[in-house]
């Protein structure tokens, strides 16, 4: 096994689990899992894109390891996020013969971590998952922390249950692949831990895709789980730290249209707008938010949106008519980088300023 590989615990009490991290871990997986579970018949979920790159280091490690694996292939992309190949799903595990003594391994993104996730969660009444992210978003954010599901025709990830994984295998060389836009994408995720918990971060933004990102990775991971440890189940105010930037952010994703923006482009102007609000009503300093819009804009990701955007369309996407006068609109704003809190005192003017001040 690697000597350079980094572990983070997720202490949870009745269900710890490790991260581990380190630049060409794939080709070990199969040893780190028969540490964390009995090699077993088990099930690699990927994605078309990542199968053809990554699945035979994965497969030939599990096999030496003792397990029987699978392959399953589910086509790459948000659309897969569904009841729909769920249940697809479900049906072929149990053709392949998968029982409840069974494990899947989730070889992919968020979408396959979340799919498949889902899917150990309600397989003979839940299996174990391990994680295998391939992509910076996966790595530092969805596969840890147990959030899995699909979505609804009516909205995202509206179907869902918390199945914490038995370990997460992050092998940071598989984001050597990604295309650049992707790459830069997972990165508005990285600096929104920067903003909530390690102000310090900001100082390897932006890393460069070709290089060992280990630490990079490995420092996100740590906030991730430092959080989901504290609020596992979303119910004590800290896991909503995590959504800084994603308020504005879902509006922008959801009026510009789905596709105009990717989430994290979207993200990054959320970021901007969360910030712009933090200096008016949380004393954030201007060269504080400043530094943070200069990592932004280092990352390649935009930070300001066209007229065709509307305001009125962001503040109904924000469901102002419901929500503002019962206070229902809940910002994360930050009075220092490092630290942050959750703030429903805004006003309908507050809002509205903020996304004014998107404008170019
Ligand atoms: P994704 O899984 O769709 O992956 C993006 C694209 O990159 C896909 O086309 C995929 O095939 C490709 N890809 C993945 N790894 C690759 C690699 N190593 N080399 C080349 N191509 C690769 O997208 P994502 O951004 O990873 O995840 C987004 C999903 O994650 C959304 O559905 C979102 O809701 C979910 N999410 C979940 C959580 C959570 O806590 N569960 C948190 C954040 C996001």
């Amino acid at each position: 096994m690697s000597s350079q590989h980094t572990t983070v615990r997720v202490a949870l009490t009745d269900k710890p689990y490790d991260v581990v991290i380190a630049q060409g871990l794939l080709s070990q997986a199969g040893e780190l899992s028969a540490v964390a579970l009995n090699p077993c018949r088990c099930a690699v979920v990927t994605d078309d894109v990542v199968g053809p790159l990554h699945a035979s280091t994965l497969l030939e490690s599990l096999m030496m390891a003792g397990f029987t694996p699978h392959l399953v292939t589910i086509p790459s992309g948000e659309a897969s996020k569904s009841m729909t190949v769920a249940s697809q799903l479900c049906d072929q595990l149990i053709g392949l013969g998968l029982d409840r003594k069974s494990v899947l391994f989730a070889l992919g993104g968020g979408v396959v971590g979340d799919l498949a996730g889902f899917v150990a969660s309600i397989h003979f009444r839940g299996i174990p998952v391990i994680q295998v992210p391939t992509t910076v978003v996966a790595q530092v954010d969805s596969a840890i922390g147990g959030k899995t599901g699909v979505n609804s025709p009516l909205g995202k990830n509206l179907i869902g249950s918390f199945h914490q994984p038995k370990l997460v295998i992050a092998d940071t060389h598989l984001l050597s692949t990604l295309p650049a836009n992707i790459f830069r994408e997972g990165l508005a995720e990285a600096i929104k831990h920067a903003v909530i918990a390690d102000a310090d971060l900001l100082s390897l933004l932006p890393p460069d895709q070709g290089s060992d990102l280990s630490e990079f990775i490995a420092r996100n991971v740590a906030i991730k789980a430092r959080v989901v440890t504290v609020d596992e189940f979303e119910t004590k105010g800290m896991r909503a730290l995590l959504n800084f930037g994603h308020t504005i952010g879902h509006a922008v994703e959801s009026v510009a249209g789905y596709g105009a923006y990717s989430h994290g482009e979207a993200v990054a102007i959320g970021m901007i707008a969360a910030l712009d609000l933090s200096v008016r009503l949380a004393g954030l300093s201007q060269d504080q938010a400043q530094r943070v819009e200069s990592a932004i804009t280092a990352c390649g990701l935009p930070t300001s949106i066209p007229a065709s955007v509307g305001t009125e369309e962001l503040l109904a996407a924000l469901g102002r008519d419901k929500k503002f006068d019962q206070g229902a609109i809940r910002f994360v704003l930050t009075s220092s980088l490092g630290s942050a809190y959750v703030c429903n005192q805004l006003t309908l003017g507050d809002v509205t300023a903020a996304i004014d001040g998107l404008r170019v």
